[in-house]
């Protein structure tokens, strides 16, 4: 692998709960901190994508009553909240970061301007992009390449529970494997529980390699970035 210059990291809403049920747990929001400071203290620029699962999900929520654009766009706003979050947390622990929102709420953020997100990252701040992609009907992971593929990184993470991904739900069968490399392909064609199908062909015909990892995992982001740790790669075989 090519030294590590600029990374995505895609986190769900969901990492954001904790051990609560719902909304953002503050010990979580610290954990994570934790996680992406070692990562920048390797002179690494962090860009961030948050989802809203924890908060608001547009397909779940829509039906005859909230339509789904509506849904959508709500499920949008949720990611904002959680920038905010991770934003305050990070700065408070001495990292300067701009949240970018794909929808425009200026008196909140900035809207995302691809040029001056690079410029941000070029000077030292962490930014995150909020907002998803900014239409519906997507879903964060399809922002988390779309991102990664306009700011160049050289590596977009996944973060996830388990340590990268398996032939079956570790969580149900002790037996499953996990795959240390996969093409992308392969995950299309076997509809490996990834990220959607549209964040993956974003990847694979920009050349993104993209790494699932366990972010409960202390220390190992940092390690990947590094050069080790554990999780699937995924690239062109
Ligand atoms: N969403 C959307 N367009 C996007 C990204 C997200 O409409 O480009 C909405 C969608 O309703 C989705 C919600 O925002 O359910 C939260 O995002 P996601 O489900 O990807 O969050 P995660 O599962 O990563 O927490």
């Amino acid at each position: 692998m090519p030294e590590i210059r600029r990374i995505l990291l895609k986190l769900s809403g969901e990492i954001l709960t904790g051990e609560k049920d719902y909304g953002i747990d503050v010990g979580a929001v610290n954990q994570l901190v934790s996680e992406i400071k070692q990562v920048r203290d390797r002179r690494v620029q962090v860009a961030i994508v948050i989802g809203g699962g924890n908060i608001f999900r547009g397909h779940d929520v829509a039906d005859s009553e909230i339509g789904r654009v509506s849904a959508d766009q709500m499920g949008m706003l949720a990611t904002v909240i959680n920038s905010l979050a991770l934003q305050e947390a990070l700065e408070r622990s001495g990292i300067p970061t701009r949240v970018m929102s794909a929808i425009e709420i200026n008196a909140v953020c900035e809207r995302y301007i691809r040029r001056r997100a690079v410029h941000h990252l070029e000077k030292g701040l962490t930014v995150i992009f909020a907002g998803g992609t900014g239409n519906p009907f997507f879903t964060t992971d399809s922002a988390a390449s779309l991102r990664a593929i306009e700011i160049n990184a050289d590596l977009l993470l996944k973060a996830t529970k388990v340590d990268g991904v398996y032939n079956d739900d570790p969580a149900v069968n002790s037996a499953a494997v996990m795959y240390e490399r996969l093409s992308y392909e392969r995950v299309i064609e076997e509809k490996l529980a990834v990220m959607d199908e549209t964040a993956i062909v974003l990847c694979r015909d920009n050349r993104i390699p993209i790494r699932v990892f366990n972010m409960y995992q202390p220390g190992t982001f940092s390690s990947i970035i590094a050069g080790g740790g554990h999780g699937t790669l995924i690239c062109h075989e």
